[in-house]
């Protein structure tokens, strides 16, 4: 199927999906920490979204087994949640998707767990700059290969990997729609924007190489030398020619500010 352009009112109605999902990692943000599992933070992650009247967007796709996809240091994504308990030290991508209104919501945050050493802060910082770089260039009138290019050449500038075997992808009534957006490529090349494209925008940022490999579970990615792997993604709409993040991290923010604050 072709790309599924969006009116303005099924862009709002994204939005709250989004939203979601966002106030959903905000959940988690809370709970993220030594001893915890990424089993207790799926079924809360469930809960949550049930109790907000909508349906989680990966239990079942594709045959999926849960919520969240939680994917712990050199698992990339797509990984499935365990009884292990987190360390201190580790980093945890959690990939959260709902189904609200009919439509999807998509996006994803790694979590430090306790503290991370300087070059694990460093990849996680990099990797969301990243993200904002590409999304900074969903322009009406310019085109995919310069999203790619602004997310490539930024993790590249720093020394990592760009994983190329997965990407982001079209949102909408359905998880995966049209077009896929790649985080490497040229300037000027690929499918143009116009205003309705909603995108799942999703840099997947190696520390060393960008080569990667699936585990026997016929799920999680891992990097094939085990260096940590960072992912963050948005949902992001062009309206009046610009980009509108329908999602947030402001809610993860602010638990993270409140967790740390506790610390202190
Ligand atoms: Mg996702
Ligand atoms: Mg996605």
């Amino acid at each position: 199927m072709g790309v599924q352009y969006k009116t303005r009112d099924e862009i709002e109605l994204m939005r709250e999906s989004a939203q979601l999902v966002s106030k959903t990692l905000g959940l988690i943000a809370k709970e993220v920490k030594p001893g915890v599992t990424a089993l207790q933070l799926d079924k809360l992650a469930e809960e949550f979204i049930r109790d907000n009247k909508a349906i989680p967007g990966f239990l079942g796709l594709y045959d999926f087994p849960n919520t969240l996809c939680t994917s712990v240091n050199e698992q990339v994504v797509h990984g499935i949640p365990t009884n292990k308990p987190l360390l201190e030290g580790d980093i945890i991508s959690v990939d959260c998707g709902v189904v609200k209104n009919g439509f999807y919501g998509d996006h994803a945050y790694t979590f430090a767990v306790g503290e991370v050493s300087e070059e694990v802060k460093k990849l996680l910082k990099v990797t969301k700059e990243s993200l904002y770089l590409g999304i900074a260039e969903m322009v009406k009138g310019k085109r995919m290969g310069d999203l790619s290019f602004a997310i490539q050449n930024h993790a590249e500038k720093n020394g990592y990997g760009v994983v190329r075997e997965l990407v982001g992808h079209g949102l909408g009534r359905k998880m995966h729609e049209a077009p896929n957006v790649p985080n490497y490529g040229k300037r000027g090349r690929g499918p143009i924007f116009k205003d309705g494209l909603v995108l799942a925008v999703e840099p997947m940022i190696n520390m060393g190489t960008r080569r990667i490999t699936q585990l026997n579970d016929g799920w999680t990615i891992i990097t094939s030398d085990k260096k940590p792997s960072a992912h963050f993604e948005h949902d992001i709409a062009i309206v009046d020619g610009k980009p509108d993040i329908l999602s947030t991290f402001s809610y993860v923010e602010e638990a993270l500010a409140e967790v740390n604050a506790l610390i202190v």
